[in-house]
């Protein structure tokens, strides 16, 4: 459906998520803006008009009939390493027979096998984008970091402007894990990687630079060297922070002024308090936890109970968090986690936007912002994470074209 002009047209549910263009908390992260029987007129990949469909006067564009179905502004996931060169099925197998992440990740595997796989191969690229878009996603986030060395951390970074469907935001990694070579030198690691960040921005190939901050990969005094020289180069600043164990991460990134903290999976309660008084997004990323049969998550309605801006995201990498279903991710904040349907659609959308700092262009359905939308089979929004780990998405459309499903 190639058209410079597009109405949809009859959707049951059309939630716009409408608003001011800046992250939602509290009581706004069930605020849906849902119209019955929705229209959406879209001219040039723009979202021109919404409402409901008799009060659409433009009928001369084709049309899609969206009966009987809910539409929701497309996820923007905002954290991912979808970039990466080989599957980890085998170290899956460990896990289950008790061996703990942090364990295979100190023996060479982990992060370290994708570093690994990832020099070897010759032709990185984003995996299963197609798979993003066909679940309702039209804008990911991904970080390098299974390179570690600025060669093949470049040629991550550079496979991520190839996908023409999916956008993809790009963050440089570059501490994600300890490479072999610089066992015995980790403050000549640091110095790399920081020296590293001058060709990185000469090239303009990230907007943000994340450090994995946790105890056994990268101290918080080792972050603040690194973000300290991205921040000066202009980059703006993502952080791995208290994903197992509470280490300052989330303190640390309202310290830098960070976009994002990302995990908190083990944050403590006077953390909390800071981040929720802070602007830095809290992105929660349950889908990790379940698949390391984890059972202490994110404290996500203190989070938001606090104030805090709580988004949601995948975590897609070939070790941790093998899903790119965000519905799926949806099922598993309302069940483990104890968000609202309502909560985890607005965390995935305007505030994932917000923690890519896309909210001006993305995150929601209103007139001006760019049309990427998704379709779902399903005759009430509560059903998205309700009918759990099954794609109920049937149309995808980035810059109101038709990238998934049928005319
Ligand atoms: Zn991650």
């Amino acid at each position: 459906m190639k058209s410079a002009k597009l109405n949809i047209l009859h959707a049951r549910q059309l939630l716009t998520i409408a608003g001011p263009a800046r992250a939602r908390r509290g009581p706004e992260l069930r605020e849906l803006g849902i119209i019955q029987d929705g229209a959406i007129a879209i001219r040039d990949g723009v979202i021109e008009w919404v409402g409901p469909t008799d009060k659409l006067h433009d009928r001369t564009a084709p049309e899609f009939d969206a009966s009987g179905k809910v539409v929701l502004p497309g996820f923007v996931d905002s954290h991912t390493h979808a970039v990466f060169a080989s599957t980890r099925g085998d170290e899956f197998e460990w896990g289950l027979q008790g061996v703990r992440y942090m364990d295979i990740l100190a023996g060479g595997g982990g992060i370290l096998s994708s570093v690994n796989a990832g020099r070897q191969s010759p032709a990185l690229r984003v995996r299963f984008a197609d798979q993003f878009l066909k679940h309702g996603t039209t804008t990911i986030e991904a970080k390098s970091g299974y390179g570690l060395d600025l060669e093949t951390e470049i040629r991550m970074l550079e496979a991520m402007r190839l996908e023409p469907g999916l956008d993809v935001v790009s963050t440089y990694l570059g501490a994600h894990a300890l490479p072999p070579e610089f066992r015995d030198n980790r403050s000549g690691f640091v110095d790399r990687v920081i020296d590293d960040l001058f060709e990185i921005q000469a090239r303009r190939l990230a907007e943000f630079c994340d450090v994995f901050v946790e105890p056994g990969v990268f101290t918080p005094a080792e972050a603040i060297r690194i973000f300290g020289k991205a921040k000066s180069l202009g980059m703006h600043i993502k952080i791995h922070a208290d994903e197992f164990q509470s280490s300052g991460g989330a303190a640390l990134a309202v310290e830098m002024a960070a976009t994002s903290a990302d995990h908190l999976g083990a944050i403590s309660d006077s953390d909390i308090g800071r981040i929720a008084a802070s602007r830095v997004v809290a992105t929660l990323l349950p889908a990790t936890l379940f698949m390391l049969g984890q059972n202490q998550y994110a404290p996500a309605r203190q989070l938001i109970d606090s104030g805090a801006a709580v988004a949601l995201a995948s975590d897609f990498n070939p070790g941790t968090s093998p899903t790119l279903n965000m519905q799926f991710v949806l099922s598993l904040a309302c069940t483990q986690m104890r968000m609202m349907p309502a909560e985890t659609i607005v965390a995935s959308t305007i505030n994932g936007a917000c923690a890519v700092r896309r909210q001006d262009r993305l995150g929601s359905i209103e007139p001006g912002k760019q049309a990427d939308l998704a379709i779902y089979d399903v005759a009430d929004y509560r059903e998205i994470p309700y009918f759990a780990a099954v794609n109920f998405c049937v149309a995808t459309f980035k810059r109101g074209e038709l990238v998934w499903g049928a005319k």
